[in-house]
């Protein structure tokens, strides 16, 4: 009898923005997981924004978390100033029948793709959803890139294709506990006109994915952005896809060999999911 058993991809929106971005990037990134040598001091921003998620969550929960600040300045100094920022989200009314969840995991599949998503807060009641994202880094200047970035177009379009509320419900909110003063937050409310958009856009990108990832399997790399593209500049493949006038180096240790052994077993590492 022939197996029903679909595989999945699984992409979350770092994923989509990489390959709208650079398609070659989103190749040697996640099917040939190259990478270029660690920076301790994005390492540590990293581990210190990861602590600030965990730390909310933890609060969210209900579980203390006075032991982790008594240790931690930054944590602390983010904690209270988010606390004096956003007292509403950090202490709702009692008796709030609102539902509220921290870390809430949604998916989605679209063509042979699951989407996921993972909140940072989600909290909804009978007419309104909002979820809310924590940034820890300041505020960024331009609106109109954050609006476009994949993170806001993908995490309105699961809710609304997962729930019963309507695109005009559901709103996001970032906030950005490290910007200058008070932290700050920057709002999107969703509509049905974005949410067709973003299913327009969506299924044209997963569909040249799919495309992609046939020809890859015949050996055939992913397309690289234009020549002369501001993107090679600071990318880190830039001596791989000989757009050398980047200062960018990548990893010596990571080389990629082409057989198409190789390439085809790579296809393998992104991660997979049996329905
Ligand atoms: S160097 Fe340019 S073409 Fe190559 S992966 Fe980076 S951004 Fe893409």
């Amino acid at each position: 009898m022939l197996s029903t058993t679909t595989q999945l991809l699984r992409l979350s929106q770092g994923q989509l923005n990489l390959l709208e971005a650079c398609p070659r990037k989103f190749q040697h990134t996640y099917l040939e997981k190259l990478s270029s040598p660690s920076d301790p001091e994005h390492e540590e921003r990293q581990t210190l924004g990861s602590r600030f998620h965990l730390l909310m969550q933890q609060r969210e929960m209900g579980l203390p978390i006075d032991s982790f600040l008594q240790v931690d300045v930054q944590l602390q100094r983010w904690m209270s100033s988010f606390a004096n920022a956003a007292p509403e989200i950090l202490t709702p009314a009692i008796n709030d029948q609102t539902f509220r969840e921290s870390e809430h995991y949604r998916t989605l599949q679209v063509q042979d793709y699951l989407l996921t998503v993972v909140y940072d807060l989600l909290i909804a009641d009978n007419q309104q959803a909002q979820i809310l994202d924590w940034k820890t880094y300041p505020k960024p200047l331009n609106k109109s890139k954050l609006a476009h970035n994949w993170q806001t177009r993908l995490y309105t379009y699961v809710l609304a294709e997962t729930s019963e509320y309507l695109p005009e419900n559901i709103s996001m909110t970032y906030w950005f506990v490290q910007s200058e003063g008070n932290p700050q937050s920057i709002k999107f409310n969703y509509n049905a006109v974005q949410h067709e958009q973003t299913a327009r856009k969506l299924n044209q990108l997963l569909s040249k994915l799919t495309n992609w990832l046939q020809r890859y399997q015949n050996n055939e790399q992913f397309p690289q952005v234009v020549e002369g593209s501001k993107a090679c500049n600071y990318c880190q493949f830039a001596t791989r896809c000989e757009r050398e006038q980047s200062t960018a180096q990548e990893s010596d240790d990571n080389q990629l060999s082409v057989n198409g052994t190789t390439l085809l077993s790579n296809l393998a590492n992104i991660q997979e999911v049996s329905i």
